[in-house]
């Protein structure tokens, strides 16, 4: 009886150190970066804002990750249920678990530009490097009449042909808010105004602020 239970055991072994050598290369796998889309707003793209975000990330296999270099079993699990390796993380050392994130996102963010968050790629397995996270900045719409170019803005604006004769003061709304202008006497239709520091902040260096471009045309 002894006999048998011990060949069992044997056996059991066996296939489990069997499974070890074979898993034991991903077991130390250094976390890949990862990429994700993520959208902004315009008040995030102007002024820069801490966000929350949920991300599902690759990390250890909690059911058999290594400890201090020997494989660490889950003792809630029966030994049989390991003969054929961790059933948890189909033998891959790892598992997806949703994770909440607060990063913050500095203003002038455009279409391309990549925000790097350290270490939230895929959790390196047992002591191995973490992965980074990019997230890849995809603003929202400008409003109606908005175009963006890096940093400056053009913005075409319809006014009565009156205005553009006499010259006068113009209230429009820019992307920061309402701003009385200026317009000369005898404007002609199509001609531009430039306002500073009515557009973007520079994503490399936000203290930097783009200009609007205000095409006046006439009803
Ligand atoms: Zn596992």
């Amino acid at each position: 009886m002894g006999e048998r239970v011990s060949e069992a055991t044997g056996e059991l072994s066996e296939r489990l150190n069997k499974w070890y050598r074979k898993s034991a290369r991903s077991l130390f796998e250094k976390g890949s970066d990862e990429r994700l889309k993520l959208n902004i707003d315009l008040i995030t793209s102007l002024h820069g804002k801490q966000v929350r975000i949920a991300i599902q990330r690759s990390v250890a296999c909690p059911d058999c990750q290594l400890e201090g270099g020997h494989l660490r079993i889950n003792p809630s699990i029966p030994a049989a249920q390991w003969a054929d390796g961790c059933q948890r993380c189909a033998e891959t050392g790892r598992v997806t678990r949703r994770e909440e994130l607060s990063v913050y996102v500095p203003p002038g963010g455009d279409k391309g530009d990549k925000l790097k968050v350290s270490q939230k790629g895929s959790e390196g397995l047992n002591g191995a490097a973490d992965g980074d996270l990019y997230l890849l900045l995809t603003p929202a719409d400008l409003p109606t009449g908005f175009k963006r170019s890096g940093s400056d803005v053009e913005l075409n604006q319809q006014v009565s042909a009156d205005l553009l004769t006499r010259g006068g003061v113009l209230s429009i709304q820019t992307l920061r808010g309402p701003l009385n202008i200026k317009v000369p006497k005898n404007f002609q239709s199509g001609k531009k105004l430039m306002i500073p520091e009515q557009g973007f902040p520079l994503w490399s260096d936000p203290t930097q602020i783009g200009k609007l471009t205000v095409c006046l045309r006439a009803i």
